[in-house]
């Protein structure tokens, strides 16, 4: 199975309502979509959503990076031999994250359909049903509430609150919270790099004392913050994940070296796609740290691509995959199955993904 020729799309979805954390507000997601080609007509699909205040990636940096300098590594190139195709996207540039994750899953898609294997299978095969949380976007505490009690009738039983944006009025959003919605619903913050160091000891050590529950905090400080991050992991009891600040392997490393986190959130579109995902994974498992699995505000397509990643792997036990919930229209054709918090992983060949509807074409 030859590569042939890379095709790019663009893909438009409006969003249920607007998605708010410490650092965005996004009303609709505008994607790249494309399409690798190969020789014997099986099509390897890879999605990249602009996320620019995280990775610096916007839709015509994506698509300027895989015409000027990936489509041509790619090219030629024999599906089989997909630890040398990854190598050499990873070798040609520096950056451009999310457009070497588009690439990597669809390659990834296609060494799935040439074995005849779902890719969760090849990749280890742990299990095939996987549950997410959901995020509760941030707002006035009596709104996030309101989200928060719709979430749990909807049978999800862990929420992903985001907060990060006035410390005050972020602890009175969870406390709203947990008093809506009762103990036995697990509680997750994201602060999004919203607070400073010690206020964010402050504010985790407030909440522990008021016994509202937290299992952990994402990303309290800065992304390039490893030192104030560590000075929060030492200072509360509550579990810190590091989001924004792991973007490569090596960051992994130098932060858990440090002591700096006690989890790990890998997001495709941060590490470049599944290839060094799984380096991320293998450092956090090797040191006894445990992984979540998260998504920028991506299509079922990546979210497909990420799923296939966690269900494979034992280390992966937290996930955060709730984007295609959080859309009004789904164009992906196969690809997993959703079903409020359950996720099932389906059993094509590759993501299982057989077409993407509403494709823009801009080749
Ligand atoms: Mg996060």
């Amino acid at each position: 199975m030859k590569i042939t020729d890379v095709k790019l799309y663009h893909l438009s979805i409006p969003l249920k309502k607007p998605f708010k954390t410490a650092l965005r507000t996004v009303n609709s997601a505008e994607e790249t979509v494309i399409k690798v080609m190969t020789d014997t007509g099986e099509v390897g699909y890879g999605e990249a959503p602009p996320t620019s205040v995280i990775t610096g990636d916007t839709n015509e940096s994506i698509r300027g990076i895989i015409e000027e300098k990936l489509k041509a590594v790619v090219i030629g190139e024999d599906v089989a031999n997909i630890e040398g195709i990854l190598n050499n996207i990873n070798k040609a540039v520096v950056g451009n994250n999310s457009a070497r994750a588009a690439l990597d899953m669809a390659i990834y898609d296609l060494y799935g359909k040439l074995y005849q294997a779902p890719l969760y299978k090849l990749l280890g095969g742990y299990r095939d049903e996987i549950r997410s949380d959901l995020t509760i976007s941030i707002n006035s505490p009596e709104e996030m509430s309101g989200d928060a009690l719709a979430a749990v009738n909807a049978g999800y039983n862990t929420l992903k609150i985001k907060v990060g944006k006035d410390i005050k009025l972020d602890i009175e959003r969870v406390k709203s919270i947990r008093e809506t919605i009762g103990s036995g619903i697990r509680i997750r913050l994201d602060a999004n790099q919203g607070w400073q160091a010690k206020e964010a000891v402050h504010s985790i050590r407030k909440m522990e004392d008021m016994g509202l529950d937290i299992e952990f905090v994402e990303q309290p400080v800065k992304a390039h913050d490893f030192d104030g991050l560590k000075f929060v992991t030492d200072n509360v009891m509550t579990p810190i994940m590091a989001d924004e600040s792991i973007f490569s392997p090596r960051d992994c490393f130098t932060l858990l070296q440090m002591r700096a986190c006690d989890l790990i959130n890998i997001k495709l579109m941060k590490s470049g796609g599944i290839y060094r995902a799984l380096m991320i994974n293998s450092i956090a498992e090797s040191m006894g740290i445990k992984a979540m699995l998260g998504s920028m505000l991506e299509a079922k397509l990546s979210v497909t691509a990420a799923a296939h990643l966690a269900a494979a792997k034992k280390n992966i036990t937290m996930l955060d995959l709730d984007a295609p919930s959080l859309l009004a229209e789904d164009p992906v054709i196969g690809g997993i199955k959703i079903d409020g918090p359950c996720i099932k992983l389906p059993q094509g060949p590759g993501l299982g993904i057989t077409d993407i509807k509403n494709l823009i074409d801009i080749n």
